[in-house]
């Protein structure tokens, strides 16, 4: 597709200033209080033969909220309060300082705050064990990893004992072998040796406990990892995973950062940036991401680089899958990105081969983030279909140069830091409409950017990508992250493609909704939605759907 010339028109102007964005978020909520439940449900319908009676079909979501409150529509109260001293729930003001390696993160799915969050706290926690003096190790008898709230109640549906026990004996969540994963999945006795400078400590699943599920909790994931020398605690830290793989502790301080070369804290002010210096949002992202983390334009580059390679990765494993893979879980759901992307080559026409490829891309990182193997937070992992696709497609398949493809990932990450900004990523917060509408809206921009289209026509195909996904519901079925998530992932990623198509074929100063209005909808919407609908399995397809 190519750029029209026609986006020079000034039919309107294109730096209006939007509406005022609220940027509060609810206080606090069960992230999936209920899917545990509904595994356990859809399990138990596998076991019994699969009928759901009439009155367990039309019956009431057994949800927290008032009968009141649900008759109005309204969502419920939070039942799990997200402590105010989180600095997750601290009000994000003033200008954009996320960073792209707090952005993108990679490591084991199917959950960002369930697998990737908890796999990076006991990793963190091994590193910090292993600087602790000779004399305190030598005593050590012990490792233990507590797990509380929907850490707890729902982990076990998403392998987070897994996750905890692989980041505790020192694998990274980015470079973690899968196959660690599925063996533990498939032998879960196994127990591994932990050095701890000179003393060597044996861990196993069992060391990994399943604690209770309600209580004072700073937030829903919270976990404490020990070290303990028979009852005496060498080494004790209290965790939270507070979403899209990010991890704070009790006592953290942000890390100190510098303020960005170029300030936004809308699209507007970003492209207005962009626009002014006759540059690209790339290279004024490229520029703030040097000065808020101190870095080179090489150490910018190698991160984004090791991001692309991953997401490339992901699509090539998960399309190299047998076709005739079954899905963990109570689904049993079959693989079907190999046999997608084979038919689809066989198409008549060439656009059909084309949908029908990127189909299979996204369906191929999405189902590999189904099997618990390594994802890419892009924005988290529900939604870990839809970049690599587009990503996989534009390198791979169109061959379009890899220095452009690094800047249409700085151009999506500037797109996901906004609506983190002003709206929310998280499905708990926004139902889908925040992750696969977030991701499909990145994937847009990156499409654009690659292709060297100027910075309204970037924040246009990202805008349109984003506004059709407003209202997406999140109704996971049996709580598992594979119905609809992977499909959606290619849908997504479909969405992505025609936003970028009709962008760069439009006359882009007519182009009607500015992004920031739409993540102004996206966050109020989110605010609207039921909590039915927020990553609780308690109604949609979570309901309508019996397993069997
Ligand atoms: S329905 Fe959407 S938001 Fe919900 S778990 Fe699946 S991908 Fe994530």
């Amino acid at each position: 597709m190519s750029t029209r010339e026609d986006v020079k028109d000034n039919e309107r102007d294109p730096l209006d200033p939007p509406a005022s964005v609220p940027s509060e978020i609810p206080a606090g909520l069960d992230r999936r209080k209920f899917i545990m439940r509904s595994a356990v449900i859809g399990a138990a319908t596998v076991m019994n033969g699969c009928t759901r009676s009439e009155t367990e079909r039309t019956a009431p979501p057994p949800a927290a909220a008032s009968e009141s409150a649900r008759v109005q529509g309204l969502a419920p109260a939070p039942a799990v309060p997200l402590s105010p001293d989180l600095n997750v729930v601290k009000k994000e003001k003033g200008p954009v300082l996320t960073t792209v390696d707090e952005f993108y993160k990679v490591g084991p799915g199917p959950s960002s705050s369930h697998t990737i969050g908890p796999m990076r706290i006991t990793y963190d926690f091994y590193q910090q064990a292993t600087k602790l003096p000779a004399d305190k190790l030598a005593k050590a008898t012990k490792l233990q990893v507590n797990l509380f709230g929907s850490l707890s109640a729902t982990g076990k549906g998403h392998g987070t004992e897994r996750a905890a026990l692989a980041g505790l004996v020192g694998k990274e969540p980015a470079t973690v072998d899968p196959k660690f994963l599925d063996g533990l999945r498939d032998n879960p006795n196994q127990v591994f040796p932990v050095k701890l400078g000179n003393k060597t400590i044996d861990v196993s699943l069992k060391d990994v406990i399943y604690d209770a599920t309600k209580g004072d909790f700073k937030h829903p994931n919270t976990m404490t990892v020990k070290l303990l020398a028979g009852n005496e605690v060498l080494l004790e830290q209290e965790y939270y995973s507070v979403g899209g793989g990010f991890i704070e502790w009790k006592g953290y301080t942000p890390p100190k950062k510098n303020q960005p070369k170029y300030p936004f804290a809308t699209m507007k002010e970003l492209r207005t940036h962009a626009d002014n210096n006759k540059t690209t949002i790339a290279k004024i992202m490229l520029a703030n991401e040097m000065s808020i983390a101190g870095r080179s334009e090489e150490e910018v580059n190698a991160f984004v680089d090791k991001i692309i390679n991953a997401m490339v990765a992901t699509v090539k494993s998960g399309l190299a899958m047998p076709e005739d893979d079954v899905l963990p879980g109570p689904i049993k759901l079959h693989s079907k990105a190999a046999t997608v992307y084979k038919r689809a080559m066989n198409d008549k026409y060439e656009s059909d081969r084309g949908i029908g490829a990127l189909s299979a891309f996204a369906l191929a990182a999405s189902e590999e983030n189904g099997r618990g193997h390594l994802v890419i937070t892009a924005p988290t992992g529900g939604s870990a279909g839809v970049m690599p696709a587009l990503v996989y497609g534009l390198l791979e398949v169109r061959k379009v140069e890899r220095q452009k493809i690094r800047d249409g990932m700085l151009a999506a990450a500037a797109v996901g830091y906004l609506c983190k900004h002003h709206a929310t990523l998280s499905a708990a917060e926004g139902g889908c409409q925040a992750e696969i509408g977030v991701a499909s809206s990145m994937a847009a921009a990156l499409t654009a950017t690659a292709y060297d289209a100027p910075s309204l026509v970037v924040e246009n195909a990202a805008e349109s990508a984003l506004e059709h996904h407003l209202g997406m519901t999140c109704d996971p079925v049996a709580g598992y992250v594979q119905v609809p998530c992977i499909e959606r992932c290619a849908f997504g990623a479909v969405k992505a493609w025609t936003a970028y198509g009709i962008a760069s074929n439009e006359i882009a100063s007519r182009h009607r909704v500015n992004f920031d209005e739409t993540v102004t909808a996206l966050a109020q919407t989110a605010k609207d939605m039921n909590s039915k609908y927020k990553e609780t399995s308690e109604a949609g397809l979570a309901q309508s759907v019996v397993l069997c």
